[in-house]
């Protein structure tokens, strides 16, 4: 391994393929820059002329750096990002070329929208969708093995208006959320302020594994998850991986993810082994919501890239190993001002203080009332896995204060004139918070929505998605709660008083979502069901919240969501599950008649030879292990083949049921996967007898314990 030393420059390497503002700065007229400023910053339209010379500097700036080719880089409903490569090249009359890219061509594309999923959208309206350039997401460019491509960060919709893509609902939101803050920001006084930006910072965790195991199997290529596999003798209960020094070859890997993401803009900060053997997790530092799902998407795809590039595959899957920790995406979500403050860190006055509980206490309300449609956000096929295991935040929507912030809250609710004693009496009757100590605020790792310090972490969100979806709700929610507080102080004779009484009302009623116990235990389930939280275990249900009424009411009142956009939505999010299990089913049908039964079948057959052969000899030689293992070995091929059988049988009943969506989802989630788990214990049962060499699969071993 070639041993990476010497002195590297970050920070010319930092962001040294973006087309930046200070690339702007250079590059641009200043009329023109500011121009597009007040674009960026105020969402004023883009005129054509400014988009020419942008267009025109752009196309340089990528030029020089080895660009060929640019793309309209947007979000379908995939979930993954999409990508049309078109060509600088123009031919001239005189058979020449030249490199052109208009205004036009910056500001919006024509991919063909018909072989996206759309949903109803797609029954309703003609598939015909366009590209937008999101200017307040910077360009960059991306470097393979083909060539440099110049990507404009685009959003994606049909020609009559409805969002295709994950962005466009997502801008939709940061919207509301401003417009709401603002409101509430401008009853104390805040008048400086203009903008109130989402800042999201996603940790993001992920398995590596070795390339050529990984190719030899099935599962892992079609499904990114095992379909079988016994678990190792060795688990995650030594502790010795969380943290872990990392080891050379993954330490190489990350090297060479951080410089690739540096280069692109993306402020990779932390990085370490996480608690499964073979987990790692990378955290970038936060940046405003948009940037930070752009670049989220893009961290996913470079790290799979890299991974290949050092001989691994990486696993975004929410759970690929069974029995080991699955794999989440912690959202951590504030918001923030562009006079610089943070709305959820406490305060240094009085007045400042009351202010931060306000925003605290809007958060309460909006994950009490809707916790639905939040756990609905992050519901896939995949999370289904890891939601409720012993790894991960229950399905259940909790919210963690900690005991300190808690005991405050309780205390403002009681009035409790020793509080006042203790933290000082203010003229809104809210005390003087206590600086909070950070490590009290981020120990408890149980719960799906947690305050931690100057944030709240939305946990349930898995590795595979994009947090475009769940950030949209988050936003939308927290600006229907702001905007219903706002109705009420901005009609308020005495504002002092009246954000008093709110401050206690919110408490008073949404409480019951504050949870700072162990939400891994069973107690927690039925404590959860005593005060009336939703606990909705899987995703088939869940999806049903984006079309329930109050959804509908609330996403149309903020301009976020059609109702049209969101039953397409809740089509696609079926349709996904569908595919999903019938690609499973149909891979672990698969592996069964071609890896595990001949193999069980050939180890049958020697152990059968065996006692033959011993029996043979006359000798009366005692055979009853053998014949134990045999019988068992048999037993299970019996399990199997029959389980198989009715596998089969059942995916073809499902795809009989095509008509109807929601029925076939519930079937697969019923009958199929069941029937898939059973299938995995026998072969799993089958794992543990057969013999090592005739396994025809990496085992978990292989797998999680490389050097
Ligand atoms: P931990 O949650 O483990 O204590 P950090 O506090 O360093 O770790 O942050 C975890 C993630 O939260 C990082 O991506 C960080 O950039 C992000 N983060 C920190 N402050 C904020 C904020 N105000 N808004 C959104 N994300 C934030
Ligand atoms: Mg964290």
């Amino acid at each position: 391994m070639e041993i990476k030393s010497g002195y590297t420059d970050l920070t010319k390497i930092f962001g040294m393929n973006v087309f930046s503002n200070r690339a702007m700065k250079e590059r641009l007229p200043e009329d023109v820059y500011e121009a597009l400023h007040r674009t960026i910053d105020e969402g004023r339209p883009l005129e054509s002329s400014v988009a020419e010379v942008v267009a025109a500097a752009m196309k340089e700036w990528a030029i020089e750096r080895g660009a060929t080719h640019y793309t309209h880089w947007f979000q379908p409903l995939t979930g993954v990002t999409a990508e049309k490569h078109d060509s600088f090249l123009s031919p001239t009359t005189e058979g020449g070329a030249i490199m052109e890219f208009s205004g036009k061509e910056l500001i919006k594309g024509e991919p063909d929208a018909s072989s996206f999923p759309s949903g109803g959208l797609r029954a309703t309206f003609e598939a015909r969708g366009y590209t937008a350039w999101d200017c307040t997401s910077p360009a960059f460019l991306k470097e393979d093995s083909s060539g440099v491509t110049l990507c404009i960060p685009t959003a994606f919709c049909s020609y009559t208006g409805e969002a295709l893509d994950k962005k466009t609902p997502l801008l939709r939101s940061c919207e509301a959320v401003n417009v709401q803050a603002l409101r509430i920001l401008k009853l104390f006084g805040k008048d400086d302020v203009k903008r109130v930006e989402v800042s999201v910072g996603p940790e993001q965790e992920y398995f590596l594994v070795d390339r050529e195991l990984y190719e030899k199997r099935m599962d892992l290529k079609f499904t990114g998850r095992t379909l079988f596999g016994q678990r190792a003798p060795k688990g995650q209960e030594m502790d010795d991986h969380y943290f872990g020094t990392l080891k050379e070859r993954v330490s190489a890997f990350m090297h060479d993810l951080d410089m690739e993401l540096w280069r692109a803009g993306v402020s990779a900060k932390t990085k370490h082994n996480e608690a499964a053997p073979s987990q790692h997790e990378l955290a970038p530092i936060y940046s405003s919501c948009n940037i930070a799902t752009d670049h989220n998407q893009l961290t996913m795809e470079t790290m799979k890239k890299i991974a290949n590039r050092h001989g691994f595959a990486c696993l975004l899957h929410e759970k690929p190993f069974e029995g080991v920790n699955g794999s989440g995406k912690h959202n951590n979500w504030s918001l923030t001002t562009d006079t610089g403050s943070n709305l959820l860190e406490p305060g240094k006055t009085p007045h400042e203080n009351a202010q931060f509980l306000l925003f605290l206490c809007a958060v309460l309300k909006a994950i009490d009332e809707h916790a639905a449609i939040l756990r609905a956000s992050a519901a896939s096929a995949g999370n289904d896995h890891r939601l409720g295991g012993h790894e991960a935040p229950p399905a259940i929507i909790s919210v963690f204060l900690g005991d300190q912030l808690t005991e405050i809250l309780e205390n403002i609710e009681q009035d409790n004139p020793s509080e006042k004693k203790h933290y000082g009496r203010l003229n809104v009757g809210v005390s003087t918070l206590p600086g909070l100590r950070r490590d009290t605020t981020d120990r408890n790792r149980t719960s799906p929505f947690a305050f931690t310090g100057n944030k709240f972490e939305f946990r349930t969100v898995g590795s595979n998605a994009s947090i475009a979806g769940p950030n949209t709700i988050i936003n939308t929610i927290v600006a229907e709660s702001l905007c219903e507080i706002a109705d009420r102080l901005e009609q308020a004779p005495d504002f002092e008083s009246a954000l008093h009484d709110i401050i206690k009302e919110l408490v008073t009623k949404h409480k019951r979502v504050v949870f700072n116990g162990n939400g891994y235990s069973e107690e927690w389930v039925e404590e959860a069901a005593r005060r009336g939280l939703p606990n909705i275990p899987n995703s088939v249900d869940a999806f049903e919240e984006f079309i329930s009424d109050e959804v509908i009411r609330v996403f149309g009142k903020h301009h976020v969501y059609s109702e049209i956009e969101l039953r397409s939505r809740y089509e696609i999010k079926l349709e996904k599950y569908i595919k999903v299990r019938h690609i499973e089913a149909l891979t672990m049908c698969d592996m069964a008649h071609k890896d595990i039964l001949p193999a069980a079948v050939k180890f049958s057959t020697d152990l059968s030879e065996q006692i033959i052969k011993a029996k043979q000899t006359g000798l009366n030689l005692n055979c009853t292990v053998t014949e134990e293992l045999l019988g068992a070995v048999m037993d299970a091929i019996d399990g199997f083949g029959k389980t198989l059988h009715l596998l089969e049988e059942s995916v073809t009943k499902a795809e009989a049921m095509a008509g109807d969506l929601a029925v076939q989802a519930r079937f697969y989630r019923d009958v199929t996967l069941d029937l898939m788990n059973r299938l995995r214990d026998y072969g799993d049962k089958l794992e543990s007898m057969v013999d090592r060499k005739l396994w025809p699969i990496p085992t978990y071993s292989d797998m999680l314990f490389y050097v």
